[in-house]
């Protein structure tokens, strides 16, 4: 029986990957750590690591998994800007789960929107106190206005079909578009100009990182709607707090945070924030901030698990790994896997 160790686990996990791991035939150990420097001694003597979004595939752990012998980390998300690429290739195998529901993140997105124009968090904390005003809650109708969408991949089709829905007017960037009726391609600086509301959905590569920054923000309209479900450093923060003070981001739905990484999916409840941008930004009435929950849905959950557990069975099986990535499919597709159809 294979041995996995599991990082940053949640009770919700296990509720889904317990089942397949029965089918096939696979010991969890289940570890609340994130995956670290520090955390990467729990995964001695297993067979792989199941890691997350916020987990450090960096030099140091996969040096340390490999010489532990573990020589596959399986991804349970799509993103994989925490690996070292070029450190796993030839030592450490990655795998991933490139789609289990891009209705999950498309719909939530579109409730951020949604919330944050009508102001539905204000209104519900204000009739918990019974202020039943209706001052400071205006919105906006959607019919009519034109949302920019920044990758057009699963998630940002999806989205594109519920905007479309709306009878919004839909602006897009891609590097590589797919066009389709009621969406007009254009540059990123144009999709800035001319958006009432922008939503994030591309990949955090070195190209795209604070690709929302300063200049960006000062391009964009008066009081635009900006919503990031992506990954966080794909928005500068210090300049998303100058905008949002200055009143040129009209409000912002944040599902990730740059530094989400020392936060996100933990309680800080009880103790004082040490990252005074967090704190700022949360402290913002046009501001809805969320732990990287877009992902969240039943299904989801089940398509994860069984897509993680499957992507092992193929490795231990000596199977081709459909869902292997590496720096040379993550840079620009140059990988034809043509070791067994791995990556290397
Ligand atoms: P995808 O690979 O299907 O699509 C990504 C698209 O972005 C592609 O069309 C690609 O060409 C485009 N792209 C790449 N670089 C770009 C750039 N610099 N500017 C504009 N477009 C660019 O991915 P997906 O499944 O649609 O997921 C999109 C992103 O959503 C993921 O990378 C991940 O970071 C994020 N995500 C978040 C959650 C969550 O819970 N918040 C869950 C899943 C995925």
């Amino acid at each position: 029986m294979k041995k996995i160790c599991f990082f940053d686990a949640k009770p919700y996990d296990k509720i889904y990957f317990d089942p397949f791991a029965k089918e096939y035939n696979f010991e969890i150990l289940y570890c609340d750590s994130k995956l670290n420097e520090r955390s990467v001694v729990f995964a001695q003597g297993c067979d792989a690591v199941v890691a997350f979004v916020n987990d450090r595939v960096n030099a140091e752990v996969l040096n340390a998994l490999s010489e532990m012998g573990i020589s596959i980390v399986a991804l349970r998300c799509a993103g994989y800007n925490n690996v070292d690429f070029k450190e796993a290739y030839g030592k450490v195998h990655i795998v991933r789960v490139p789609a289990y529901s891009p209705y999950a993140v498309a719909e939530f997105t579109m409730g951020m929107f949604l919330s944050l124009n009508r102001k539905l968090y204000r209104a519900y904390n204000r009739i918990r106190e019974y202020n039943f005003s209706l001052i400071g809650l205006l919105g906006t109708d959607f019919h009519g206005k034109t949302m920019g969408v920044v990758g057009t991949g699963k998630i940002g089709q999806v989205f594109i079909d519920i905007c479309l829905g709306f009878g919004m007017k839909v602006l897009a960037y891609d590097p590589y578009p797919r066009e389709r009726e009621g969406v007009r391609y254009v540059s990123f600086e144009e999709l800035c100009r001319h958006s009432d509301m922008i939503s994030l959905h591309c990949p955090l590569t070195k190209e795209s990182y604070h690709l929302v920054d300063e200049k960006a923000i000062e391009t964009m309209k008066d009081g635009v709607m900006l919503v990031n479900t992506s990954r966080g450093a794909l928005i500068d923060s210090t300049a998303l707090i100058e905008g949002l003070k200055e009143g040129k981001i009209g409000a912002a739905g944040l599902d990730v945070y740059e530094e989400e990484g020392d936060y996100f999916y933990e309680d800080y409840s009880g103790a004082v924030m040490p990252d005074d941008e967090l704190a700022r930004i949360i402290s913002m009435p046009n501001v809805l901030l969320t732990s990287h929950q877009a992902f969240l849905t039943r299904e989801a959950l089940k398509n994860i698990a069984e897509t993680t557990l499957e992507n092992l069975r193929q490795y231990f099986a000596g199977e081709a790994l459909p869902n292997e990535i590496c720096y040379r499919c993550a840079k620009n597709g140059s990988c034809k896997k043509e070791h067994k159809e791995r990556c290397f």
